[in-house]
């Protein structure tokens, strides 16, 4: 057994074994140490090996499923080892003595999982692969719980972004890649090649060429190869539940890279749960497909504005008909979740219940295409969506009529399909009920013989039907002619068989056997049944989905009063009456009211500089519009009484360093790389926020880069931009940067104590008001009184020099010092200086030649 064991380990490689040994799934060694110390179950010990004790535990089999999610949650893959025969087919192959065959049918991993149980029914469950080749990126993206496959095209630079927004539970790649840090799990390098890849997805979808899914460069090439090659890997062979790629370029969505993700915390919250984010402030959808696509669309905003609308359209008109409305999300909500249901099924772990609830979804989805196809003057996304909700009807048809109202997930034991269905099982039930009120016919009878009014026939697992009588009254039955047996004597009872009851039980148990095997039949072909149009299911799962996304985004605007913004095709971004979901959320629960705020960017008004005193409502104002900016791009409506928005192609927020302490790093230079960034890919179509940018340095140092990043982005980059400040002196900039205004958050002194208005206002902020603020977090009042005469004494000496930013209005703006100083690296220059001629094959060679061409 021992070699048995280690030969599967080393198959196993660096997953946890699960060996099957009759009820239980054992570990042993170091697995076995692993898991105990995650499940916190008793580590024992069995046998010696080279000497030493084998260190084991062990998990039920009929409750593994709770445990395999306790070790891939903390970071483990898990293989597991069934017996592939059973002791009697060993026995017959090997003699008494031989070892049951084992081996590995599936590897656990956090990113191939269908169960329900190991799965959040609102998120999506992404496995990546990344494809590299000749220096180029992408990513193949397979959800297998539901078969969504996504190949995304991105180049280096994008990939912190794109893997931001996937969020993926698994990232493999080549054991050759340049980007290991990404990767969960590193594969053999030739499982990432692209000729293999192609010839991989030809194999899968069954088609000479892949011509109709759209054309696809090497590296996208490698990335889906790889996934395949992975997916097959812990499918141990069987072709994954992949539907057709959807081609996915991340110029199609707004760019948002993963700083920005976390700080306008779009899915998931600071603290890394789904509480407290956009996603969750928003969210009123009511079936897990629907909330997979609305976390999609909010991860992913449109750069399409006719997309958008489309979208928008079918908010706007759920919206304004508040009945429809409601039925709509009454009939989603009762649905189960298709998509999950046939990626079980598609994975070969469905269940008897999976194919009720195809049955049932498919139902109510037609019912509802037919519906929908009543409603006058249809949005054209919705009269998109309706027919594919329909058609369907013959496997429905057929579910109905093969399965019980309510089928059970447990196939074992049977009873699933419905009477009437087939007449041969039914037969072998009436032979099994018939010959249940056979026995309940004997038992009469040998009563009557016997005399024995106690006497009983029942049934267990090891005696199967038998006699039983109280012991006192056995004696007769004892005797060798009385017809009876003697099986077993217990306290107080005494169990026997005879000939007539053998009988009758054989047909039980037999009819019993053959109904379940018929049913298990019916089983599979049904399920093969359903597996042909999975393909038409999903898109079914999929129209649903939008449905549910588009009611449950119209649910929430009419809740909170939002409005349908305008898209427009200059960059402007004027909003009026302005709020932040999830900060109005967080006071209406403390009973507090939220500010409303209005912002006006355009093409020559396009910078905001705001002051004003700490927690007055600076980031929150910034905030808000980024995230009206997300839902609008994503076909929501927004929190305001209008909005009018030119696209934004990528989306900045970074906010000054002190803030995010809690991250741990060496905040300063982070905050430093992330403004690099912006200031190196934001364009006029692009929108930022920058937020108290500079404090996480000293004052001189600080306020000389805020002043410099200003600079930078009126001239250079030229885009939509609110920067909050506290240095008061920026405000200068505002004579001699003619697209940059000023703006506070109101604040007043009453009876001595401080009011924070929250609301915005123009020009600057007329003080700090840094000493109130600190009274009112409860300062002692000498310090406070003490800080006061200090700050006296500075405004004396500010007065005197001219304060911190003395002669900074005689500096050439940024863009003619930039240029006086340094000159522009040629890119040209630059890629040829880093060409390696020798590493080139021809082909890379003319590849090469088309780019420098390019930079020319
Ligand atoms: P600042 O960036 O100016 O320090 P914040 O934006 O962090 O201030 O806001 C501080 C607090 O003030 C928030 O947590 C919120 O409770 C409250 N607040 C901010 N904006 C508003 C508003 N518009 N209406 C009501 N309360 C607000």
């Amino acid at each position: 057994m021992m070699a048995q064991y280690l030969a599967l380990k080393a198959e196993a490689g660096d997953c946890l074994l699960f060996y099957r040994m009759g009820d239980f799934f054992e570990l042993f060694f170091e697995d076995a140490k692993i898991a105990a110390a995650v499940l916190d179950i008793a580590l024992t010990a069995r046998g010696e090996h080279g000497g030493e004790p084998v260190p084991m535990c062990g998990v039920p089999v009929h409750a593994a499923t709770s445990y395999l999610q306790r070790l891939i949650k903390a970071g483990h893959r898990v293989a597991i080892a069934e017996q592939t025969e059973t002791p009697a087919e060993a026995k017959k192959r090997g003699g008494s003595k031989a070892l049951v065959g084992r081996g590995i049918v599936r590897v656990v991993t956090a990113g191939t999982l269908t169960e329900e149980a190991l799965l959040d029914s609102r998120a999506a469950n992404w496995c990546v692969a990344l494809g590299e080749a000749g220096g180029e990126t992408a990513l193949a993206c397979a959800d297998v719980s539901t078969g969504r496959f996504e190949i995304v095209r991105a180049e280096p630079s994008a990939l912190p972004a794109e893997m931001a927004r996937l969020a993926a539970a698994e990232v493999v790649a080549s054991e050759a890649t340049a980007y290991p840090e990404i990767a969960t799990a590193l594969r053999p390098k030739t499982e990432f090649d692209s000729a293999g890849g192609e010839a991989r997805l030809k194999r899968l979808y069954g088609v000479a060429t892949l011509d109709g899914f759209g054309r696809f460069g090497r590296a996208e090439l490698a990335a889906a190869g790889g996934l395949v090659a992975y997916l097959e890997h812990t499918s141990k062979g069987a072709l994954p539940f992949l539907r057709p790629p959807v081609v996915h370029a991340s110029a199609q969505a707004m760019a948002i890279d993963p700083a920005t993700r976390e700080s306008l915390e779009l899915c998931c919250s600071q603290a890394g749960e789904r509480k407290g984010s956009l996603l969750d402030a928003v969210d009123r959808t009511v079936t897990g497909g629907g909330a997979r696509l609305l976390g999609a669309d909010i991860g992913a905003p449109l750069m399409d504005r006719a997309e958008i609308d489309r979208r928008l359209d079918l908010v706007q008109s759920l919206h304004d008909d508040s009945a429809l409305r409601e039925r709509l999300r009454g009939t989603l909500r009762a649905l189960p979740d298709i998509g999950r249901a046939l990626g079980r099924l598609a994975a070969g772990r469905g269940s008897p219940r999976d194919l009720g609830q195809l049955r049932d979804g498919l139902d109510g989805a037609w019912q509802l295409g037919e519906r929908l196809a009543g409603v006058d003057r249809p949005p054209a996304l919705l009269a998109d969506l309706a027919p594919r909700l329909r058609g369907h009807g013959t496997l429905i048809d057929l579910l109905k009529r093969a399965l019980v109202p309510q089928p059970p997930v447990d196939a074992s034991d049977g009873g699933y399909i419905a009477p009437g269905y087939d007449a041969a099982l039914d037969d072998l039930r009436d032979a099994g009920s018939g010959g249940r009120r056979a026995i309940a016919a004997l038992e009469g009878e040998l009563k009557a013989r016997t005399g024995i009014t106690a006497l009983k026939i029942r049934h267990n697992g090891v005696l199967g039907y038998h006699v039983e009588v109280p012991a006192r009254a056995a004696d007769p039955l004892m005797r060798p002619d009385s017809g009876f047996t003697h099986r077993q004597t217990l306290a107080g009872v005494v169990r026997f068989n005879t000939p007539e009851l053998h009988e009758v039980a054989m047909r039980v148990t037999q009819a019993g056997s053959h109904a379940l095997a018929a049913e298990a039949a019916h089983l599979e072909e049904l399920t093969a049944r359903a597996l042909q149009d999975r393909e038409r299911i999903a898109d079914t799962a999929d129209a649903l989905a939008r449905l549910d996304v588009a009611a449950g985004l119209a649910e929430r605007a009419a809740e909170g009063g939002w409005v349908r913004p305008q898209l427009v095709d200059h960059p402007c971004f004027e909003i009026e009456a302005g709020r932040h979901p999830v900060v109005e959320t967080a006071l209406a629960r403390q009973g507090e009211r939220f500010v409303a705020n209005d912002c006006r960017l355009s093409e020559d008004g396009r910078l905001w500089l705001v002051t004003g005193p700490n927690m007055g409502g600076k980031s929150t104002f910034l905030r808000q519009n980024a995230l009206i900016a997300v839902l609008a791009q994503a076909g929501s409506f927004v929190p305001a009484a209008r909005a009018t928005l030119g696209l934004v192609d990528r989306l900045f927020s970074r906010v000054g360093a002190s803030d995010n302490l809690a991250r741990g790093r060496s905040t300063f230079m982070v905050e430093m790389v992330e403004t690099a960034a912006i200031l190196a890919q934001a364009t006029p179509r692009s929108f930022v926020i920058l937020d108290e940018v500079g404090r996480g340095t000293s004052t001189y140092d600080g306020l000389a880069i805020a002043w410099a990043v200003v600079e930078a982005i009126h001239e250079e980059n030229r885009c939509r931009c609110l920067f909050a400040t506290h240095y008061h002196e920026l405000t200068r900039l505002a004579e001699r940067l003619p697209a940059l205004s000023l703006h506070h958050v109101r604040a007043r002194e009453w009876k001595g104590d401080l009011v924070l208005l929250h609301e915005l206002a123009d020009g600057p902020a007329d003080r700090s008001y840094g000493l109130a603020v600190a009274r009112l977090a409860g300062m002692p009042p000498a310090t406070v009184q003490r800080a006061k005469s200090i700050l006296a004494k500075l405004e004396a000496g500010r007065q005197k020099t001219g304060g911190l930013a003395a002669g900074l209005d005689d500096l050439p703006l940024f863009a003619a010092a930039a240029q006086a100083e340094e000159p522009a690296p040629d890119p040209l220059r630059a890629e040829m200086e880093r060409l390696d001629l020798d590493a080139l094959t021809p082909r890379e060679a003319l590849d090469t030649l088309y780019r420098l061409k390019a930079l020319a």
